[in-house]
């Protein structure tokens, strides 16, 4: 029973130093948030001792009845946030959850199509050394160079002269709202089933910001810490009649036992999706974002080369095009972490520089939001990326703007 501290110094100073990074910048990452103490409880909890494989009721393992009503707790939640017939929530992560989800619906060597990696994908729609890309033959579709958005013209003739038996809807860097309706169209017309990957947006469609992929496809997968907001996660939404392919293809297909720790705190971060303040969050997430692409098409940033891709967002994130910028993506993202704001550089579509290097940064909204920030939080932190991003910016002045706006928001006033 020694603690942290004693036992293991090294690792108690790098979370120590961990909680004052966080604590003392802006988290701009759009794939990142800030769980809830009642989550980390639950997955700090002694769940994590517990093998389980299978599933509530059916069990390899003896002991089982504690775990089994959590289990159940998070399956319900789930499946009442988001309006579906079956879930799974033991996959590990996202790419764990599309992993079984395609492996229930396909057979190695079958076609899918889905958004390019390049164009706003995810690794696990396709990209070439991914399992995705290696167990099945991948077709692509893109945004159009005129606009950005969604080419559905693309997804229709290809899904026509390829016939891929997946379509995938998704993406990790996209700014716009996807057409579920259309694409699920264009699956029936070549037969194709329709998995959804809502990773980045759950959290906008639990709280009805945002349309539910829901009625529209056979499965959905999503993440459980991005907006959503609860611990690092997976999880597979399918109709009643798939339920039993994926379960079986999570367990024993693809993983053993569960993460019933986890599993704890996906039902703990499911209850509060469900809540009045949730709403409130992601309406502020919303509103941060339109609030940064705004700023950041005022004529100082235009005349800094910045754009905004699509000319706005309807989502938790901004795109932001440099290529007319004397910055690139690195040189970007290394501004904004001396001014003490964490983004990632991102490739835009038809990107001239490496993927190391990018012309592009993704900025999302959902951990400031989680945070406290509300409209006027928002205008102040844009306009210091706006500033950090135009020549001849003074980051040690915008720093000291950054830290009265961390100091304003508290961030886990219980943890030590
Ligand atoms: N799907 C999408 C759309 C994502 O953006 C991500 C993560 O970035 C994933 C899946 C994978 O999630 P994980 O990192 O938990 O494997």
């Amino acid at each position: 029973d020694t603690p942290l501290d004693v036992l293991d110094p090294e690792v108690h100073a790098a979370i120590g130093a961990e909680l004052a990074r966080q604590r003392t910048t802006l988290e701009m990452i759009a794939s990142e948030n800030f769980a809830p103490l009642a989550v980390m409880a639950a997955q700090g909890s002694v769940l994590t001792n517990k093998y389980a494989e299978g599933y509530p009721g059916r069990r390899y393992y003896g002991g089982c009845e504690h775990v089994d009503v959590v289990e159940r707790l998070a399956i319900d939640r789930v499946r009442e946030l988001f309006g579906a017939e079956a879930a799974n929530v033991q996959p590990h992560s996202g790419a764990q959850a599309n992993a079984a989800a395609m492996s229930a619906l396909l057979e190695p060597g079958d076609t899918i199509l889905g958004l390019d990696l390049a164009h706003g994908g995810h690794l696990t729609h396709g990209m070439r050394i991914n399992f995705s890309g290696r167990l099945y033959d991948v077709v692509s579709y893109h945004v159009r160079a005129s606009d950005h958005l969604v080419d559905m013209d693309e997804v229709e003739r290809l899904a026509r002269e390829h016939r891929p038996k997946l379509i995938i809807a998704g993406w990790s860097a996209y700014p716009r709202q996807l057409d579920f309706a259309a694409f699920r169209r264009i699956a029936d017309e070549v037969g194709a089933y329709l998995m959804v990957d809502m990773a980045h947006f759950a959290g906008l469609v639990a709280a009805g910001l945002h349309p539910s992929p829901v009625p529209h496809a056979h499965v959905v997968t999503t993440t459980t810490h991005k907006t959503l907001g609860g611990p690092r996660g997976g999880v597979v939404l399918s109709t009643a009649d798939l339920a039993k392919k994926i379960n079986s293809a999570v367990f024993p297909g693809q993983q053993g036992g569960p993460l019933e720790h986890v599993v704890a705190a996906k039902a703990v971060a499911f209850k509060v999706a469900a809540g009045e303040a949730f709403r409130d969050r992601q309406r502020r997430t919303l509103e941060g974002a339109r609030i940064l692409a705004d700023r950041l098409l005022a004529p100082d940033a235009v005349a800094a080369g910045v754009r905004v891709l699509t000319g706005g967002t309807d989502v938790h994130l901004v795109l932001v095009d440099l290529r007319d910028s004397e910055l690139d993506g690195k040189q970007a993202e290394d501004r904004l972490h001396a001014a003490g704001i964490t983004v990632n550089r991102n490739a835009v579509p038809f990107d001239p520089r490496p993927p190391m290097v990018t012309s592009g940064l993704r900025i999302g909204t959902p951990a400031l939001a989680t945070r406290g920030f509300a409209a006027a939080d928002f205008r102040e932190v844009a306009d210091v990326i706006a500033a950090a991003l135009t020549p001849g910016a003074d980051l040690t002045f915008l720093r000291g703007r950054v830290e009265a706006l961390a100091g304003k928001h508290p961030l886990y006033g219980g943890l030590r």
